[in-house]
């Protein structure tokens, strides 16, 4: 007999839930740092297995359901949860490579993410190279005969640089290295990395999983043998999620379908509305045609995302003016919540890059971007009027 497929839709709000004795009907919150036995000898059968409840930093059955979720919600064998998302990719690359080793990045990463692998890694012999994201000849020339991994973002924040997952995965295992993608953005609502050659997909889920900004929080999803050897890392290191925002962040995932197509479309009305507004230089968002990487947009995502960013004419003054005359959107360097949100990258979230980082990563001073939450497409645009009218 044929196994029917459960649909995203309902993975999101299914997958992973465990009961107590009570039959709770959703999800109990087990705010408790340690587990208790009825007798030594079960203390003692306990401690002896890899993930029985003993140690929250070790595991927790919220910790649990939540990796059941995203295991399913990515299609992957398994998964580990961390404190944020930062923590997640710091696990990643000390539970899988070592002193000597090279890792291959994309231009444009999270700004905290670039700078781990720039300046931090490389004081335990872990050198990092950085491609253009959009050429799959400069990620070629990145190989060394040492390189073990490569981690890109896509689309990248905020200059919406795709990479083509397929043609990475397909240079990363002829070099038997590994794949990691970092799916904040899309979540897999909007793109599966795993479906298309990559070998572990990377969550910040303090974006759009929790969705109303009120936790941090990270996670691995991949094969069960990579997600093993994080899992003994994390284990001993401690980054551990607490329960509690595990808990929150799995009633996120319960929405995390219905919110992104709502303001994906959101998302989509205003791009192409900015694009014919004055002062408005270039609209960067994937599923405008005028995206130079519009057809593998297409191919690797089911939506443009939640996030536009623009480039206005008149630089920071310009900007800063824009930003100022909004009334609706948070200034805030967030983003992924239901809230709208609006930042300048140049001198916030990307203002400790150099400027040489800052240009390789095309941001320029009169670059703003929009996280589009829920509130409605009618108003947001009048919101923006407002601004453009003030630049
Ligand atoms: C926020 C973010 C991170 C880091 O996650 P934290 O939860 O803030 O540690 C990594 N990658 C991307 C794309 C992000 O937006």
């Amino acid at each position: 007999m044929n196994e029917h497929a459960l649909s995203i839709d309902t993975l999101a709000v299914r997958a992973g839930t465990l009961r107590s004795e009570f039959g709770e009907h959703s999800e109990a919150l087990y705010l408790t740092s340690s587990f208790a036995y009825a007798t030594a000898a079960e203390a003692a059968a306990r401690f002896a297995e890899d993930d029985a409840y003993v140690y929250s930093r070790f595991s927790n059955p919220n910790i649990t359901m939540l990796q059941s979720r995203l295991a399913a919600l990515e299609g992957g064998e398994d998964a580990v949860v961390t404190a944020s998302g930062m923590s997640a990719i710091l696990a990643l690359v000390l539970a899988l490579l070592k002193s000597g080793d090279h890792l291959v990045a994309s231009h444009g990463l999270f700004a905290s993410t670039q700078q781990m692998f720039a300046t931090w890694l490389p004081r335990f012999g872990i050198e990092c190279d950085f491609a253009q994201p959009t050429d799959i000849e400069s990620w070629r020339a990145a190989v060394r005969p040492n390189t073990r991994l490569f981690f890109a973002e896509t689309p990248s924040n905020p200059c919406m640089d795709l990479v083509d997952i397929a043609a990475v995965a397909d240079i990363a295992h002829r070099n038997s290295a590994r794949l990691v993608i970092d799916n904040s953005f899309c979540t897999p609502v909007l793109q599966r990395p795993l479906e298309h050659g990559a070998d572990i997909v990377m969550h910040s889920a303090t974006k759009m999983m929790d969705g109303q900004g009120r936790v941090l929080g990270g996670a691995l999803i991949g094969k069960r043998d990579d997600i093993d050897a994080i899992y003994k890392f994390l284990r001993t290191t401690g980054p551990a999620l607490s329960p509690f925002n595990a808990w929150v962040i799995l009633k996120g995932l319960e929405t995390l379908p219905t919110r992104m197509a709502a303001s994906c479309a959101s998302a989509l009305e205003l791009a192409q509305w900015l694009e014919h507004q004055p002062g408005v230089r270039r609209v960067f968002y994937p599923a405008l045609p005028s995206h130079p990487q519009h057809a593998l947009a297409a191919r690797q995502q089911r939506l443009g995302g939640n996030l536009i960013s623009f480039s206005l004419e008149g630089g920071q003054a310009a900007a800063w003016r824009f930003i100022d005359a909004t009334r609706l959107f948070s200034i805030t360097g967030n983003l992924g919540d239901s809230r709208s949100t609006i930042t300048h990258p140049a001198s916030t979230t990307h203002g400790r890059l150099t400027p040489e980082a800052r240009e390789a990563a095309g941001i320029d001073d009169g670059l703003i971007r929009l996280s589009i939450g829920l509130e409605a497409t009618a108003d947001l645009r009048a919101d923006l009027i407002r601004a453009i009218g003030a630049i």
